[in-house]
């Protein structure tokens, strides 16, 4: 069935006003996609707004904590039953392994289920009188609030950001990624069956461009942006320019991965290849720099390279359930990682990989550099494609030093088997998340974020829907 490629807005797919579409090719075999995928225009974005303010200011409102967490319920028990379908546009678009947009599927469900649970449970505050005044503390819905989305897990985007906004009773319009917005666009329809009312969630389709255009705009009360630390700062100055809108930045990271000689070699093994090379490297959180104890670095470098070596014959054709590594998600991304390869040969030793993956679809054989130095390009900026940089340490200060050297501070890992270590480590870390002998771990229930300029802000858990809130303070006089 041909997807919906229209703009949703007020529960309806309809056409841009610009003329302008989006043409999607597949990254495995340059196959047409969709070829009609509508770009809003600023006339498309103000309606949208509109929409969106009227259902904040209108039924919306009028919901009960209880009507919301139905609704919300509803939804994820659709999207369920549509996962293979909506998985499939995920896979064509960008080349996503079939099996990774199956489970990304899951943590849009997910959120949704959480973050329905939360739709009753924020409390105020109140402060006896003692100055006079007796003190309210309530937190209100923020209002109209916009998401923008990269393209490397659309679906997650989506849910992390929508599901704690309608939790919290705001309406929301979310900007899928211009490379991948089959999955999202076909959200709509769901939306709208599940319950809805019309305006709660709208979904407008387009580049950078709706992007500003939506940073920009005077009556969207909260942006939450993810993507890169680049677009990120742009649209926090489009914000901060327009009407000083909130912002929640999640941007990209050069996540450091610590092995002491004291960790589980196999586990340490598994999570710097199999988990590293999750939707072939396209993972803010992957922990593209790895230190590991010079004691045990010959050999952890050896079966690295082994492992990755093995990946070959998993790289393929995504729509295949056995295929593990996909394409990059189209040629500007290709190209990009393919320049890297080229300028990591001149900063460091290649251990493995280091080129295009047979002749066809933008694949790239997973490579691994050792030994960069303190300034290479490989070692300080995010490729975000399937290459590792591996260093060697001597001490654990020497370590700490080492991971903290970069502007980013999305993640980290720490494999030892002293849990000591793994909490004086954890504490010296400045990210906003450190898994121990694991990796990229996530859980709704926790706060999910960047220090330094891997971002501003939460999702997940609580914070995340308190970003959605705006406290009041109400003062009665006492003595009147
Ligand atoms: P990108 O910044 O190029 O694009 C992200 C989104 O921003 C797209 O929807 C794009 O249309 C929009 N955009 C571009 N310019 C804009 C502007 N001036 N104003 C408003 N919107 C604009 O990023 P990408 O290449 O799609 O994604 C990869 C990046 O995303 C990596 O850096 C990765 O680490 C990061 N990322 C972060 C997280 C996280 O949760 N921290 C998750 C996934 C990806």
């Amino acid at each position: 069935m041909a997807p919906h490629t229209g703009l949703f807005i007020n529960n309806e797919y309809i056409d841009a006003t610009s003329g302008e579409t989006l043409t999607i090719r597949s990254p495995h075999d340059d196959s047409l996609v969709a070829d009609n995928v509508q770009v809003a225009s600023s006339a498309d974005v103000d309606k949208a707004v509109s929409a969106a303010r009227a259902a904040f200011k209108g039924e919306w409102s009028t919901w009960t904590p209880e009507q919301r967490r139905v609704v919300m319920i509803k939804f994820a028990d659709i999207v369920e039953k549509n996962a293979d379908e909506l998985a499939q546009w995920e896979t064509k678009a960008m080349g996503q392994p079939i099996s990774v947009s199956r489970s990304i599927i899951g943590f849009l469900t997910a959120a949704f289920r959480y973050y329905s649970g939360w739709t009753d449970k924020i409390p105020g505050e109140q402060w006896p009188e003692n100055d006079g005044s007796y003190r309210i503390v309530q937190y209100e819905p923020i209002g109209v609030c916009a998401g923008i989305g990269a393209w490397n897990g659309s679906q997650i985007f989506f849910g992390f950001k929508i599901a704690a906004a309608v939790a919290a009773g705001c309406t929301f319009i979310y900007k899928p990624s211009e490379k991948s917005p089959l999955g999202v666009l076909q959200l709509g329809a769901l939306i709208k069956e599940a319950g809805f009312p019309p305006g709660v969630v709208n979904i407008l389709s387009g580049d950078g461009r709706v992007g500003a255009a939506l940073a920009s705009h005077m009556d969207i009360n909260k942006i939450s942006f993810t993507g890169s630390v680049f677009a990120g700062k742009k649209v926090q100055e489009l914000a901060t320019k327009s009407n000083l809108k909130r912002v929640v930045l999640e941007l990209g990271g050069k996540s450091p991965s610590l092995i002491f000689d004291d960790a589980d070699l196999e586990n340490a093994l598994t999570h710097s290849s199999q988990n590293f090379l999750f939707n072939t490297g396209q993972a803010c959180v992957a922990a593209s720099r790895t230190f590991i104890h010079e004691s045990i670095a010959d050999k952890f470098v050896e079966q690295l390279k082994a492992r990755f070596e093995q990946f070959k014959h998993a790289t393929g054709d995504p729509s295949d359930p056995k295929t593990f590594l996909g394409p990059l998600v189209d040629e500007k991304q290709f190209d990009r990682v393919m320049e890297f390869l080229e300028i990591g040969k001149k900063e460091a030793q290649l251990v493995t990989g280091g080129g295009r993956h047979g002749d066809n679809g933008y694949y790239v054989e997973p490579t691994i550099f050792l030994n960069p130095g303190d300034d290479a390009r490989i070692y300080r900026e995010e490729i975000f494609g399937p290459v590792i940089t591996l260093r060697t340490f001597k001490t654990e200060e020497e370590a700490i030093k080492l991971a903290n050297d970069t502007a980013f501070g999305l993640s980290a890992c720490v494999f030892t088997s002293s849990i000591s270590r793994a909490l004086r480590v954890s504490k010296a870390i400045e990210s906003g998340m450190v898994n121990v002998n694991s990796s990229q771990t996530f859980g709704m229930e926790a706060p999910f974020g960047g220090w330094k300029q891997s971002g501003v802000g939460r999702e997940g858990g609580k914070q995340g829907i308190m970003h959605y809130l705006e406290s009041k303070t109400i003062s009665i006089n006492m003595n009147v």
